[in-house]
C-alpha cells in the first residue's frame, strides 16, 4: 500500500538525532469521541513542544468488557485533527489489521504497546505489516524488565527496513511498585540509549498513574537526558474512559511544560552517574517506606505487650531475628557487620517506641 509520509521535517531532524530541543508526546489516553480529539488538538497545537498528537484507538485492556477503544472512527477523528491543527498524530498498534487500518487513514507515526512488546511473534507481525514504509515507531519498554526483549524489537523493525525509531520509557511491573504505578528502573531507559543507541522518551503518564507525582517525575526524566516526554491529555480527565487518574487538561499540561527545566544532551554525563543516582533515590525511598511500616507494625505489637504485661525488649526473640537477618544478609552477599548495626539502630528505636506507648 502506497503511504504518504507527512512528517513535519523537525520530527524527522530527532529521530536523526539532530534536534535537541524539548519534544513532547501528548494527547489523550484513548480517542473518545471527535469533540474530544478535536478539542484536545487545537489545545496541544499551540505549544510548541508538543510535536505528536498521541492517542488509543484499540485499548489493551486487562479484562474483557472495559472499554476496548473506538477503533477505525476514531483514525478517521485524528486524520480531521491533524488537518486542522497541523499536528502529526500517533496511534498504538498491535496487530497487521491496526496498522493497515492506520496507513490507510494516514497515521503520522506508529507505537507498540508494552503487552505487545513482549511477544515476539506480534512484535515481527507488526514489522513485517510496516516494511516498505518509513513510518516512524516507538517501541514501548516490555511490561516485565528485560532490555533484551526490548532491543529485540527494535532489531526486527530494523530488519524489515524502518530507520526511525524511538523508545518510550514507560516504567516496569516490579515488586517494589509504589508509589509508581509502573515502576521506572531509570538505568534501563538509560541502557537502551546507550547499547542501541537510540532516542528514548519517558511516559511519565504510566510511570506514575496519578497526577500530583507527574511534574517531579518529568523533570527527573530530562534530568536523566532522556530525549522527550510522552504525557497523556485529556479535555476533562476525570470522565476519561480509560486512565482517568492520570490524565490532565491542556492547561495543567502547560503548566508542566512552563516549569520544567530543559537541560541540552552536552549539559548532563551520558546518564550512567544520574541513572544510577535516581535509582539510588528510588530505593532509599523505598526503605524509608519499609521502615515506617515497621514501626507501625512494632506500635501494635506494643499495645498487645501493654495489654498482657509483657516487656518492651524480649532478648530470646531479639537474638533470634537477629541470627536470622545475618543469615539472610550471607546469602544477599551483605557484610554481617553493617547489617548487625543497621538492625540494632533498627531495634533500639522500636524498643523505645513500645516503651513509651507501654508508659502511657
Ligand atoms: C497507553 O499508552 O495508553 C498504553 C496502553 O500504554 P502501555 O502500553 O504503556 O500500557
Ligand atoms: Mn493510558
Amino acid at each position: 500500500m502506497f503511504f504518504r509520509n507527512i512528517l513535519p521535517m523537525d520530527i524527522k531532524q530527532w529521530f536523526a538525532n539532530y534536534s535537541h530541543s524539548p519534544f513532547v508526546v501528548a494527547g489523550p489516553c484513548s480517542a473518545e469521541s471527535e469533540g474530544q480529539v478535536m478539542a484536545t488538538a487545537t489545545a496541544l497545537s499551540a505549544m510548541p513542544e508538543v510535536r505528536l498528537l498521541r492517542a488509543g484507538v484499540w485499548k489493551p485492556r486487562t479484562r474483557p468488557g472495559g472499554f476496548e477503544g473506538r477503533g477505525e472512527d476514531a483514525l478517521v477523528w485524528l486524520h480531521r485533527a491533524m488537518q486542522a491543527t497541523g499536528l502529526p498524530t500517533l496511534v498504538e498498534v498491535a496487530t497487521p489489521t491496526h496498522v493497515e487500518l492506520c496507513l490507510k487513514h494516514e497515521v503520522s507515526a506508529v507505537w507498540v504497546g508494552a503487552r505487545t512488546v513482549v511477544n515476539p511473534f506480534m512484535v515481527q507481525q507488526l514489522a513485517d505489516a510496516l516494511c516498505g514504509t518509513d513510518v516512524p515507531v516507538f517501541v514501548k519498554n516490555p511490561v516485565t524488565p528485560d532490555l533484551k526483549l526490548w532491543i529485540g524489537a527494535f532489531e526486527r523493525f530494523q530488519k524489515a527496513g524502518l530507520s526511525c525509531l524511538a523508545g518510550i520509557h514507560r516504567g516496569f511491573q516490579h515488586f517494589a511498585q509504589q508509589p509508581y504505578r509502573n515502576y521506572p528502573m531509570w538505568e534501563l531507559a538509560m541502557e537502551l540509549t546507550r547499547i542501541a543507541g537510540l532516542r528514548v522518551i519517558t511516559d511519565v503518564s504510566h510511570i506514575c498513574g496519578r497526577r500530583d507525582l507527574l511534574a517531579a517525575v518529568a523533570q527527573k526524566a530530562i534530568d536523566l537526558a532522556t530525549d522527550g516526554l510522552m504525557i497523556e491529555v485529556h479535555p476533562s480527565p476525570d470522565d476519561a474512559l480509560s486512565d482517568a487518574q492520570q490524565q490532565i487538561t491542556p492547561g495543567q499540561l502547560r503548566a508542566l511544560l512552563t516549569n520544567l527545566k530543559w537541560r541540552t544532551k552536552s549539559s548532563v554525563d551520558d546518564g550512567t552517574l544520574v541513572g544510577l543516582r535516581a535509582e539510588i533515590d528510588d530505593v532509599d525511598a523505598e526503605v524509608l517506606r519499609l521502615l515506617a511500616r515497621r514501626m507501625e507494625l512494632s506500635r501494635h505489637i506494643g499495645q498487645l505487650k501493654k495489654q498482657n504485661d509483657m516487656a518492651a525488649f524480649q532478648p530470646d526473640r531479639w537474638k533470634k531475628v537477629l541470627a536470622e537477618h545475618v543469615a539472610t544478609a550471607h546469602t544477599l552477599g551483605l557484610d554481617d557487620t553493617i547489617v548487625t548495626e543497621v538492625f540494632e539502630a533498627i531495634h533500639k528505636a522500636s524498643v523505645e517506641e513500645q516503651t513509651k506507648i507501654m508508659g502511657d
